[in-house]
Formats: structure tokens, C-alpha cells, sequence
């Protein structure tokens, strides 16, 4: 941390605003302690799993560094208390027809548009993030409520196949449910990825034990409630809060299945345990994401686009770009663009629209912002915006920060930020721009800017990432929940959204029926006749092209 925003912190005093720096945007009037009452707390509290006398764990609304909420910490025992539970509830919910597990989809989906302003201010109480960011959090778990109310029953229902022998064995394909998934996850994207991602197991007739990460602990537990209102069988997902290191093992040692959602560091050992388990384990983790301008591109459009991909979520964002590639010949009026609209980012805590960009969630992230950006500029890069911490908005606010000269020796080349900080490199040809994009053990997301979108998706088709956006920032690709979304290298295994994202929380099971011949000599044949007609029935079931 910095020692202005040390002294901010500890003080508990605004500091004075920068010189040039980015303008505050207007608070709205409105206190994260009206917003979020000790009452509300207390409700949403009683929704964890944690039994006799919890241990408390405080938490601190990011945007002005007051006391938030005290929250019960589960155990590992809790963790056993929560699997039993959601078990005990998972074999009647199974039972009922995929239908009837969607339309809770749905009616979800209905209750939260309605009552979105009620997460809005969790989401911006427990991140610190402007409400347009929190907001997107809405869309996306909108999108997959609705995309997954609609489409479960096409992905799970049981499809017919070709047998071993044609018209005599008929085979199916049946979804079974993998039973009690272990979800864990994140801060950044609090309602997205604790309800977003559960709701496809729901649907596939799973049950879930989730480990939120405790400083957003609220913005889970509220959906739960949410989602038992829209009729989940209130022990079908249970919420347990607690030191990763110390409940996570514990959940995936219960788990029938893991879904992890942070970083790669964490989804390495979470790995290795549900393996040592023989569990599946799908991981979405970490990201160095690269966006590239070409020649062609319309530069206003990049221009804006790239303040999206940078600054979402004050880049606290798995999918947000923090490498960004320009072609030569465009570099600098593409930059003049980028840096101008960059300055003029209102910076802002209130819980209201307006601001552009809100606060980092944590002293940590903060640290990690400031360290990359102070050795990059010790070591010889430019800072093209931003550059400083602004304990004058909030004990963790940081600009939005724009880099050039940035050499691989710097940790902020390689290395994740995950803060609103990006750095800027030229390119003379595509090949180039695609070897250097494709320089990283990542391979999260990209994006690539160009006129000619034929030529934008062959770029996209030799970039090493789980999803591409051609002419917008991540949220083409994220939002298209029909298609698949995740990471490739160190960004992670499996995939959310489309069929993939419900499939991995089920069991293939086949099931063969074989009418009148068994599949061995029979009707007098011994074994030398059985193998001569079986190897003339092979060769014409391959002349007849069948699969
Ligand atoms: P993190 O790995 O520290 O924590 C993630 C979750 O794991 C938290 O709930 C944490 O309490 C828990 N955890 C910690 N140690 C654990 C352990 N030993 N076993 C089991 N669980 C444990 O990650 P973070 O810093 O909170 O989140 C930011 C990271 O998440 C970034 O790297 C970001 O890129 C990544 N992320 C990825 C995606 C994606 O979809 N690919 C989305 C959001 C965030």
C-alpha cells in the first residue's frame, strides 16, 4: 500500500485530491449503513451453515473502510453438517421432472430484475464497485436463469443412439445428476459466480455447498433467499463462510463434484485434491488477457471499447484486458483516444449510478496495483493516465491506469494485476501481434478491433483463448450463454454457459436394450462362423456409411 493511502486508512481521513487526476463522481446521498442495515445482516447471516457457537468474522464496505458485517464462520464439521443436509434434500429434487426444476429458473430470474436494486447495493456495499459494474452482474445471472429455465430440459433429456447392432440394440444416453456439487468462489463477481454458476446444477438436479468468499458473503446468502423464494427447496444449497485454506479442502473432500471459480494458484491445489478423490473439477481461474487494435479498426470505437475491457469491475475482472496490442500506424492516435476517455473516468463510492469506475475491494488488491505500476515506472515505463492511488475517494481507490514502455522484466507484464492498470505495446505485423498475445501460460479471453470481421474472426481462430470478442471488449462472448465460456493453460479446465456449462454437473449414463440375437454365436453358428458373418456385417455397416 502506498503511504498516502496508508495514512488515509489508518487515519480514517480523506486525503487531498491529486492535481489532474480523475474527476470524483457525484455520491448520491445514500450510506452503505442505510443500505445495509444490522437487521438485513442478521437475516442474511442466519442463512449459513454454521452450528453452536460460531466464531465471528468481521468485514469492511471497501468504499469507505467502515465496519460492514459480522458474519458466523462454519467449521470443517459445519462443512459435513451442510453436505448431509443438501444430500438428505438432493434425492427428492432429483425426482422431480427436469421441467419443474426450470421454471424456479425462471420465476428467479422474474424476482431478481424486480428486486435488483436490493443486490445492487450489496454488490457495491461488499466490492466497492461502481453500480453499472454491479449491475452487469445482474444481466449475467439473468441471461443463464433464463437461458438455463429455457433450454435444461433440450440438454438433459435422453437422447437415442445407433446401437451395436442396428434395429437389435437400442441405445440411450440418460443425464444423471452428479449429486452434492461443491462451488466455490470468488469476491469479483460475487452474485455472478456464487448464484450464476449454481443455477445449472440446480438445474441438472444437484444439490450445492457453497464456500463464497467471505467478504461477499452477503451478496450469496441474499440470492440464496432470492432463490428459495423462487421455490428451492431451502436445504438444496447451503452456504458455509470461512478461511479458504481451512473449510475449501473441506469442501471439496465431500463434494461429488467441485466447481471452482479464482486463482490459479488455489484451482492448482483444489485440483489436486478432487483428483486424489477421483472427483471431476471444473476451474476458472486467472487471466493476462490481450486486446488488439489492428490498422483497420474505427479507433473511437476501440477507443471506448478498451475503457470497458480495462476498468470494468475497476479491473478486478477474470476477463479483463491488461495487455493491449496496437498496430504501429494507429498507435497514437489510438492512444490519444484511449487516454483522454481514461482521464476523464469519474471516480466515485455512492451507491447510485453515475460513476464510471469505483474502488479496488481490499488493501491486497490495492498493494498489488501500486506495486506493479510503482516498479514499472522505477524501472523506466510511462504512465499515459492515471498512475496513482486516491485515498481522497476511499481507503482503496486506485486511477485507472495506462502504461507504455513496459519490458518483460516488469511483474506487471506477465503477472495477473487484476487492478485497473494496462499496458500498452506496438505491433508491425498480424503474426507478431499474435505471437505476443499468445505469449503467456494463460488463455482466458481476448478481443481484436478491425473493420473486416472476416478477417477478426481469423485472427480470433489463431488466439489461444477460451473465448475471443471480436469488436467488443468481454462481454460479447460472456454474455452469449448458449456458447461456451472458460479457460485454456493456466486459466483454468471445463467450461460454463451452453451445454458444456450443465453437462459437466451430470453422470452419462447408457442404457442398452438388445432384442431376439445376442451380440455372440448363436443360431447354430460356432465361433469361426459367428467371426466370418460378424466381419462381413462390420464391412457393410461401413459401406453403408453408418457412424
Ligand atoms: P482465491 O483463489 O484466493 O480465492 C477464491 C476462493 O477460493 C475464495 O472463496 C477463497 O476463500 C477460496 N480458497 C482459498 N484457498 C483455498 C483452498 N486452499 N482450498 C479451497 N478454496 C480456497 O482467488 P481470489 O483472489 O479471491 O479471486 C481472484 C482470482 O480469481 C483472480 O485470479 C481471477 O482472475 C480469478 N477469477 C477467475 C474467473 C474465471 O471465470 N476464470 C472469474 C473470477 C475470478
Amino acid at each position: 500500500m502506498s503511504d498516502l493511502t496508508a495514512d488515509a486508512v489508518a487515519t480514517g481521513r480523506p486525503a487531498a485530491a491529486p492535481a489532474g487526476g480523475n474527476p470524483a463522481a457525484p455520491g448520491g446521498g445514500r450510506t452503505v449503513a442505510g443500505a445495509v442495515p444490522p437487521s438485513l445482516v442478521a437475516r442474511l447471516a442466519g442463512g449459513v451453515t454454521a452450528t453452536g457457537e460460531p466464531s465471528v468474522v468481521e468485514t469492511i464496505a471497501p468504499l469507505t473502510g467502515e465496519r460492514l458485517a459480522s458474519l458466523p464462520q462454519s467449521t470443517p464439521s459445519d462443512v459435513e453438517v451442510a453436505f448431509q443436509l443438501a444430500r438428505r434434500a438432493q434425492s427428492a429434487w432429483a425426482a422431480l421432472p427436469v421441467r419443474r426444476r426450470a421454471a424456479v429458473l425462471l420465476r428467479f430470474h422474474d424476482l431478481l430484475l424486480k428486486r435488483q436494486d436490493e443486490v445492487l447495493d450489496l454488490i457495491q456495499a461488499e466490492t466497492g464497485k461502481a453500480r453499472l459494474h454491479a449491475f452487469e452482474e445482474v444481466l449475467a445471472v439473468a441471461m443463464a436463469a433464463r437461458h438455463y429455465g429455457r433450454a435444461a430440459h433440450g440438454y438433459l433429456r435422453d437422447k437415442r443412439h445407433g446401437g451395436a447392432l442396428p434395429v437389435l440394440t437400442q441405445a440411450i444416453e440418460a443425464r444423471r445428476p452428479k449429486g452434492v456439487i461443491g462451488h466455490i468462489s470468488p469476491w469479483n463477481y460475487p452474485l455472478e459466480l456464487s448464484v450464476g454458476d449454481a443455477l445449472p446444477a440446480f438445474a441438472a438436479g444437484n444439490a450445492v455447498v457453497n464456500k463464497p468468499d467471505t467478504q461477499t458473503a452477503l451478496t450469496a446468502l441474499w440470492a440464496r433467499e432470492l432463490l428459495v423464494e423462487a421455490g428451492l427447496p431451502a436445504d438444496l444449497w447451503q452456504v458455509v463462510i470461512g478461511d479458504g485454506p481451512v473449510i475449501g479442502p473441506a469442501v471439496v473432500e465431500h463434494a461429488d463434484y467441485v466447481s471452482f471459480t479464482g486463482s490459479t494458484r488455489t484451482g492448482r491445489d483444489v485440483a489436486q485434491r478432487a483428483a486424489a478423490r477421483l472427483v471431476g473439477a471444473s476451474l476458472e481461474l486467472g487471466g493476462k488477457n490481450a486486446m488488439l487494435v489492428l490498422a483497420d479498426a474505427d479507433l473511437d470505437r476501440a477507443a471506448a471499447g478498451a475503457v470497458r475491457a480495462c476498468f470494468s469491475s475497476a479491473g478486478q475482472l477474470c476477463i479483463s484486458i491488461e495487455r493491449l496490442m496496437v498496430h504501429r500506424s494507429v498507435a497514437d492516435a489510438f492512444l490519444e483516444k484511449f487516454a483522454e476517455r481514461t482521464r476523464n473516468l469519474r471516480l466515485g463510492g455512492g451507491l447510485a449510478y453515475g460513476a464510471d469506475m469505483g474502488s479496488l475491494v481490499s488493501a491486497r488488491q490495492l498493494d498489488t496495483t501500486t506495486r506493479h505500476v510503482e516498479e514499472a515506472v522505477k524501472a523506466g515505463a510511462t504512465v499515459l493516465a492515471g498512475g496513482r492511488a486516491r485515498p481522497d475517494l476511499g481507503p482503496f481507490f486506485h486511477e485507472p491506469t495506462i502504461l507504455d514502455g513496459v519490458t518483460p522484466d516488469m511483474a506487471v507484464c506477465g503477472e495477473e494485476t487484476f487492478g485497473p492498470v494496462v499496458s500498452v505495446y506496438r505491433f508491425d505485423t498480424e503474426d507478431e501481434a499474435v505471437a505476443a498475445a499468445n505469449a503467456t501460460p494463460y488463455g482466458l479471453n481476448s478481443s481484436v478491433w478491425t473493420r473486416d470481421l472476416r478477417r477478426g474472426r481469423a485472427v480470433a481462430a489463431r488466439l489461444r483463448t477460451g473465448t475471443v470478442n471480436v469488436n467488443e471488449a468481454y462481454a460479447a462472448a460472456y454474455g452469449s450463454v448458449a456458447s461456451p465460456m472458460g479457460g485454456m493453460g493456466d486459466s483454468g479446465l471445463g467450461r460454463r454457459h451452453g451445454a458444456e456449462g450443465i453437462l459437466r454437473f451430470t453422470e452419462a449414463q447408457t442404457i442398452a436394450t438388445q432384442r431376439l440375437l445376442p451380440l455372440a454365436p448363436s443360431l447354430g453358428l460356432d465361433d469361426r462362423q459367428f467371426a466370418a458373418v460378424f466381419t462381413g456385417g462390420l464391412r457393410a455397416l461401413k459401406a453403408l456409411r453408418l457412424k
